[in-house]
């Protein structure tokens, strides 16, 4: 069983970590998203989301580059605070996941 611990709550979604991962859960429904054949759906409502809801970010990948890419999708909502929270964020995700 994976623990889904909440970094922050934002305006499009709570940012949360799980095995390893950091993402975006769905405001209406605090589910995942998924990606559907033409857009992102909330996995439990089935709404149109965020193409962020499809996003996740693996913290001891390589590739990582997540808190750019984090703040860059809060922006819109979270203006100048997309960063701190996206920084903030992965932080407690890392000292989470060892
Ligand atoms: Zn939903």
């Amino acid at each position: 069983m994976s623990t889904v611990t909440t970094l922050a709550s934002t305006p499009i979604g709570d940012v949360v970590t799980a095995d390893g991962m950091v993402y975006v859960l769905t405001a209406c429904c605090g589910a995942s998203g998924k990606g559907g054949a033409t857009s992102v759906v909330c996995r439990k409502c089935y709404a149109t989301v965020g193409e962020v809801h499809a996003r996740g970010w693996e913290l001891h990948s390589e590739r990582f580059v997540g808190t750019d890419e984090l703040a860059a999708l809060l922006r819109p909502s979270c203006k100048q605070y997309a960063d701190a929270i996206a920084e903030r964020a992965f932080a407690r995700a890392v000292e989470l996941n060892g």
